[in-house]
């Protein structure tokens, strides 16, 4: 049994684990990088993923970083089954036919670019037309059925608690008389969200996939949350001003929705116009009203007593552009929530360009911001954005509520592993970014005594089985050690490295050079010593470089 990882290790997106018994090949999720030129390179090639060869493709959720490459991989000569949930197949055929029209849309874009400079023309990764192809090979299966896939391969989904539909698999695979468990947390939710149930538990597992996205990090209670945005609410309404709110179209933007729904219902905010901007997060609420048997009791106990959280007459969708357009001439103070997420993309950024200079407007990041994404340069304190074309300053009133994440946080995370009671298991925390995987590596090493692994992209290892055996016959050979050996380190990963030792650097020196009139005046000795220390650091550095 050999697992190859072929993306959201140490990143958050491309979300993409290839697992092999045998001759018998398939993957647990198939997810599109995002966040900058260098990683969504790797979108282009998907040969490592073997589409001609591949079985089925199990997917823990609909977010497009777990399946966003399924239509290139049907493209590519895919044909076997992809097994999800109800919910997450209905959210799949809206999320990625949306992402064949922006994949659309950006190519010709660039393409034109292309021909002004003249350049050659570029292909989209996919078109719609391959989304509509790659469809019919989803089938749904049910939470907590186990289903046999092949001899000696079975899976069960069970409910993650993070968007509507969203799994933790759970897959028992036999090889060489054995049977071992392997467990894919998938994304995993925080425990007390409106409208998702909280994760289930696993108990059981001889190797465990853990997301970390936020595995160095503690969100602030749902209650703090809810009256931040709330105080943020009010400020604008009393400057006649908006609050612009960059959502994920999927869980994100109804959870909002649910909340500011509730806020006006106990008469907290004054009635204001609550504009949804973004025609993915319209069809998206759409489903979620049609799967309400996927909602925890809160919200079906509300449904029951004839209140639909996620409609209140405040409420305006915008399906046309130019509806969208006119959002900037109503003047009254409002709430404008539109997509995408981490802001790459989609109408908020007509609403950024249209905001972000105006002092008087609030900026509310509700979601994970990936490294090299517009929405992480402003919440890292850029002064300016370029939207367009054109250089946009920061202005607004930028605020983070890390208390409506859809993702635990490191206290969640810990608690679900404290059910796991095989204290030979082996994990591979995954989906983060590289310190914050490191980071809660080495806290789950302290914590529970567990072997804990933070794999490398492209990196291949034994997990059980024949393989093990014959090569630890071998003697003086570590079989993973082998593995390892093989992978030399890709330009890529050079050139990722030097990227962020360049920023690393220029913010060091930004840092020193501000701070510079501040310790002279000061003269706190040990800001000396540390300043020496670092100069000497860096002497070192450079003598061994
Ligand atoms: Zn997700
Ligand atoms: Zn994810």
């Amino acid at each position: 049994m050999r697992v190859e990882f072929l993306g959201g290790v140490r990143t958050v997106t491309g979300s993409a684990t290839l697992l092999e018994r045998n001759s018998l090949r398939w993957l647990v999720d198939c997810g599109m990088f995002q966040g900058g030129k260098e990683l969504e390179e790797r979108n282009r090639s998907v040969e490592p993923y073997h589409p001609r060869n591949l079985s089925f493709i199990l997917l823990t959720h609909a977010h497009i970083d777990h399946s966003g490459l399924i239509p290139k991989l049907v493209k590519e000569g895919f044909q076997g089954k992809v097994l999800c949930t109800k919910a997450t197949l209905d959210l799949c055929e809206v999320m990625l036919r949306d992402s064949g029209h922006i994949q659309e849309m950006e190519t010709e874009w660039q393409n034109r670019k292309n021909k002004r400079s003249g350049r050659d023309g570029v292909t989209p990764l996919y078109t719609i037309k391959d989304v509509e192809k790659s469809l019919p090979y989803f089938q749904s299966v049910g939470y907590d059925e186990i289903v046999s896939l092949t001899d000696g391969v079975k899976v069960r989904f069970q409910d993650a608690g993070h968007i509507l539909g969203s799994a933790i698999i759970e897959l028992w695979v036999e090889e060489g008389g054995k049977e071992k468990k392997l467990v894919f947390s998938g994304d995993l939710g925080s425990s007390g969200q409106p409208i998702v149930r909280d994760p289930s538990c696993v108990k059981e597992g001889d190797v465990l996939w853990l997301e970390s996205t936020y595995g160095n990090r503690l969100h602030k209670s749902r209650e703090e949350t809810v009256q931040e945005l709330l105080r943020i609410i009010q400020k604008a309404v009393e400057h006649q001003a908006k609050v612009v709110i960059p959502a994920f179209a999927v869980e994100r933007t109804q959870d909002i929705l649910y909340t500011i729904g509730q806020l006006i219902r106990k008469g907290s905010i004054p009635s204001v116009p609550v504009y949804i901007d973004s025609p993915l997060a319209i069809s998206a609420t759409e489903i979620f009203k049609r799967n309400s048997d996927y909602f925890d009791q809160e919200t079906k106990a509300l449904l029951m007593g004839g209140e639909n959280p996620l409609d209140f007459p405040e409420i305006i969708y915008t399906q046309t552009t130019e509806e969208s357009k006119a959002i900037n001439e109503d003047m009254r103070p409002g709430i404008i929530i539109s997509a995408s997420g981490m802001c790459d993309t989609g109408r908020i950024q007509h609403h950024l360009k249209h905001h972000l200079w105006r002092a008087e407007s609030h900026i509310v990041f509700i979601g994970y911001q990936a490294e090299g994404t517009i929405g992480r340069r402003i919440i890292d304190g850029a002064k300016t954005v370029r939207l367009f074309g054109e250089e946009i300053a920061v202005k607004a009133h930028v605020h983070t509520l890390g208390g409506f994440s859809a993702h635990a946080d490191q206290k969640g995370l810990i608690e679900w592993l404290s059910h796991l009671d095989n204290p030979e298991v082996e994990i591979f925390v995954n989906h983060g970014e590289e310190k914050v995987s490191l980071e809660l590596s080495e806290l789950i090493r302290q914590q529970f005594h567990f072997k804990t692994i933070v794999p490398q992209w492209r990196e291949k290892r034994v997990l059980f089985g024949a393989e093990e055996v014959s090569q630890m016959v071998m003697p003086g050979i570590e079989p993973v050690e082998k593995e390892r050996k093989e992978i030399s380190p890709s330009m890529e990963t050079w050139s990722v490295l030097f990227r962020r030792l360049d920023r690393n650097y220029k913010r060091l020196h930004r840092k020193l050079k501000k701070g510079r009139a501040r310790e002279m005046e000061i003269q706190d000795p040990r800001r000396l010593k540390q300043l020496e220390e670092i100069n000497e650091r860096l002497e070192k550095l450079e003598s061994e470089l």
